[in-house]
């Protein structure tokens, strides 16, 4: 089996990660040993981003010497994990090559510091040594045991548009790179270590593709050397069916599809964000979620298709917090127009709303930032009557079995007898049915679903 293999921040958070990364590499690779090597893909070490992301700012507010302790502090960190990790010449080649590159960002962002500014462009340079110096150092210690691996500069693979802080990739001068850069080094039986979250303009200039974008680099390079499959090693199991601090019984879910993760991640299931690999889902790529703590554990596997078998239901999400506004008309019934009325005033004030129900004379729906609540409802008043009320919750049961078995949604509704239902809606893609209730009432609620269930 073919594979990338995509580690996380925690996963190469100090050196005795980065060896656990090299045992599961080796692995994979003795599991394998017909497959094309694999291709590693790294993010900064856990924090990195953020304290380089905190540089940034301190020198836009002119704190050059502060910006500069940041930097030298990161250094520090970054060295002490070097010694750990490598000895004798590949310590010294990398600790004069880490110590080079951060001279060459603190010297410019002292720069930026005397103007005041930090540009976006600048922004990308700055945060891109997080994910350079782990996959420079994550590659020193493949070779220091003794793995044949190489480093490849992610910005000479990732072509990238020029929108700094959230760079889109050009698949097509991407794919030639990838193929050139990672699969050659692979077909001459290397193993090429490279970097998450950061590319290239096509005139070189370092980008960066936003928050958490190593698995969107994972899969974009999945896709172009058209992989088996993408793993993004984590510091969890995967995806399970609840919330483990609400429902004590909750489980793995082994497999599901892409449009499910996508529902769950929109209510709050964070292990991954399903657009960032949807290179790799169009292409027909599984993508797996490893714990690299655990890495016996089977995971999850995300597909286009999903499952066959097992529970009724994928899994529950579920977000707290949420304020249920009814709205209704007061004059003319559901004359036409009313509601794009009502969503003008939401769209307005740039109050988003999740799930949306309506009836003949009223519409409720949910908001969950109710900062400019005040100013939405003072406004709907002008040609509507209007309640709100607040402390609610969305309970979310996706599956794709939903679409096919009407009699599950019977079933959860009956699961949920007694517990005041505040809002129910099935949306089009039937893939997933909504429960608006109290706050108070969601761990009953949850551990009821999840018994009946799965
Ligand atoms: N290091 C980057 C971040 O923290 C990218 C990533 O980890 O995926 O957002
Ligand atoms: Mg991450």
């Amino acid at each position: 089996m073919n594979v990338i293999m995509k580690f996380g921040g925690t996963s190469v958070a100090d050196a005795e990660a980065m060896n656990r990364v090299i045992s599961i590499v080796r692995h994979q690779i003795a599991a394998n040993p017909n497959a094309r090597l694999p291709v590693v893909v790294v993010s900064a070490m856990s924090k990195v981003t953020d304290r380089l992301i905190e540089t940034g700012r301190l020198a836009g507010i002119g704190d050059a010497d502060g910006a500069a302790r940041t930097m030298n502090d990161l250094l520090e960190r970054h060295l002490g994990v070097a010694r750990s990790l490598v000895g004798g010449d590949a310590l010294a080649a990398l600790t004069a090559r880490l110590t080079e590159d951060f001279s060459a960002e603190t010297a410019a962002v002292r720069k930026h510091a005397a103007k005041g500014e930090v540009t976006p462009r600048a922004h990308d340079a700055l945060v891109a040594m997080g994910e350079l110096a782990s996959s420079r150092m994550v590659a020193a210690a493949f070779a220091a045991q003794g793995v044949p691996a190489v480093w490849v500069d992610a910005r000479r693979v990732l072509v990238t548009d020029a929108e700094h802080t959230a760079a889109g990739p050009d698949m097509d001068a991407t794919c030639v790179r990838a193929r050139a850069e990672l699969g050659a080094r692979v077909a001459a039986g290397q193993v090429p270590i490279t970097a998450g979250f950061i590319g290239a303009t096509s005139s070189g200039v370092t980008t960066t593709l936003g928050r958490g974008g190593s698995d969107y680099s994972a899969a974009i390079f999945g896709a172009c050397l058209d992989v088996d499959e993408i793993q993004i090693w984590t510091d969890v199991d995967g995806m399970l069916t609840a919330d483990p601090r609400v429902v004590a019984e909750a489980r793995l879910v082994p497999q599901l599809s892409f449009a499910e993760a996508s529902e769950l991640a929109y209510f709050g299931a964070k292990v991954l964000h399903p657009s960032t690999i949807l290179p790799a889902v169009a292409k027909n790529i599984p993508v797996r979620i490893l714990n690299s703590r655990r890495p016996e554990v089977a995971g999850t596997i995300i597909t286009a298709e999903g499952r066959t078998g097992g529970p009724a239901l994928t899994a529950l999400a579920c977000k707290r917090g949420v304020t249920v506004v009814d709205i209704t008309s007061t004059r003319m019934l559901m004359a036409h127009g009313f509601l794009r009325r009502l969503f003008e005033v939401f769209e307005r004030f740039k109050t988003s709303v999740d799930v949306v129900t309506t009836s003949e004379v009223s519409v409720s729906v949910t908001v969950d930032n109710p900062r400019r609540l005040d100013d939405v409802v003072s406004n709907l008043r002008n040609f509507a009557e209007v309640s709100r009320e607040p402390d609610m919750a969305i309970i979310c049961a996706v599956g794709e079995n939903l679409r096919a078995d009407p009699a599950l949604f019977a079933r959860a509704v009956t699961a949920l007898a007694n517990i005041p239902l505040r809002l129910v809606s099935q949306a089009a893609s039937r893939r997933n049915i909504t429960f608006v209730l109290r706050n108070a009432d969601v761990p009953e609620a949850m551990n009821r679903l999840h018994a009946a269930l799965f």
